[in-house]
């Protein structure tokens, strides 16, 4: 039996072995990269299911066969950034659509909202999206979408998706999730009633920061047809050697989210007790104001968290310059350990005064927490905590 043909097969089994046999020449054991930008055919009527690389790549079908696997979709299409298939889910809309979206969403997205998809007639809400009350105030006759991102980014503010997904039904619209943030391996949206997965793959889902990629998981065959369409139409599928990339990647997702939670939840815990700190935003704490309703729709609480530092970007400064296993890097999801300054990397693209709306101050620091030894890098973060002038 192919391992394929088992929904059965525990998630960290699929991880494995879903998609990823492709070699009936030499037997190889892991899926082949096929650069190949052409595929020949035998006669005007036969291929071997391929024809041009935009359109499909037998590397890229393993990742995308892998991916729908475990986010419980029907199809997914791999792009070239979470950038790209985002672009590729708001062509699912027409200008004079609306779409509700939270008002901490990724500095990306919104700025692809709200500078670029908005001058091509589609109208946006950024809304509270913390109480559900708030998304259904913002429904107009003319909404199609409403987006979720959960948990967001840089605060680590969770979105009821059950909630959310109500209103949305009640409106008779559609709801997209982004779910960068926590993976399949911890969080899976169709379970909640979501209508179509994106990923920044990245993030946790390659986890080695050595590609950048996305991809759109569809679950209902009409906007299955139409992503697949949008992305060959475009031009946003992604390379056969990123696709295979990140397919490697995935075969240990189960073991480092593991890994990574281990390390999140050891430094939460330092920093919340510690005195140079003022606020820890981190779901897996207790104090964390939706632990507990993380807890119904998460199977853990990931690696994300942020913090406000005493002395605001002085007392930053000194942290960036002291942590030694942090580098000060953007992007998240990688074995190794980084911290960023919202106020002016992450976050910079958006106005000073939707910053300090959405929580965001010169004390903010947003750590992506590795699989270093969780010892090591309590030490190191506790040691430049301590050292504050
Ligand atoms: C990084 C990220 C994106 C954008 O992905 P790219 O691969 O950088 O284009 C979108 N959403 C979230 C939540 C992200 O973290």
């Amino acid at each position: 039996m192919h391992p394929n043909d088992n929904e059965q097969l525990s998630f960290q089994t699929r991880c494995i072995h879903t998609g990823v046999d492709k070699d009936s020449s030499y037997n190889s054991v892991i899926t082949p990269i096929y650069p190949s930008s052409t595929f020949y055919w035998d006669d005007l009527n036969t291929t071997k299911g391929y024809d041009y690389t935009r359109s499909g790549n037998p590397t890229r079908t393993a990742l995308e066969e892998n991916i729908a696997a475990l986010e419980g979709g029907i199809q997914c299409r791999a792009t070239s950034t979470g950038m790209s298939a985002i672009t590729t889910v708001l062509h699912l809309f027409q200008p004079g659509d609306h779409i509700i979206a939270a008002d901490d969403i990724y500095g990306g997205t919104y700025r692809l909202f709200a500078e670029v998809f908005t001058r091509m007639g589609i109208e946006f809400s950024f809304v509270k999206m913390g109480d559900a009350a708030n998304v259904q105030a913002a429904v107009k006759p003319n909404t199609k979408c409403i987006w979720i991102e959960t948990p967001s980014n840089p605060l680590l503010n969770i979105v009821d998706m059950a909630a959310v997904v109500a209103v949305a039904k009640k409106a008779g619209v559609i709801t997209i999730a982004d779910n960068t943030f926590l993976s399949p391996y911890l969080q899976r949206p169709f379970e909640f009633g979501v209508d179509i997965v994106i990923h920044s793959t990245t993030k946790y889902l390659n986890g080695h920061s050595d590609v950048v990629g996305g991809c759109v998981v569809t679950r209902d065959k009409e906007h299955a047809e139409r992503v697949a369409f949008v992305v060959n139409a475009l031009g946003l599928a992604c390379s056969p050697f990123d696709a295979w990339l990140v397919l490697r990647g995935i075969k240990t997702l189960g073991p480092r989210m593991e890994a990574h939670q281990r390390g999140a939840l050891a430094l939460a815990e330092m920093l919340d007790a510690h005195s140079a700190v003022e606020k820890v935003y981190f779901p897996g704490l207790p104090t964390h104001p939706q632990h507990e309703l993380a807890k119904t729709q998460q199977s853990g609480f990931g690696a994300m968290m942020s913090f406000d530092v005493n002395g605001g970007r002085t007392a930053a400064e000194h942290v960036f310059k002291t942590a030694k296993l942090f580098s000060l890097a953007e992007s998240l999801g990688g074995v190794e350990s980084l911290c960023e300054y919202p106020e002016t990397m992450s976050h910079a693209s958006m106005s000073l005064e939707a910053r300090r709306e959405a929580g965001i101050t010169e004390k903010t620091i947003r750590i992506s927490v590795g699989i270093e030894s969780p010892d090591d890098i309590v030490a190191d973060l506790k040691h430049a905590l301590d050292t504050i002038a």
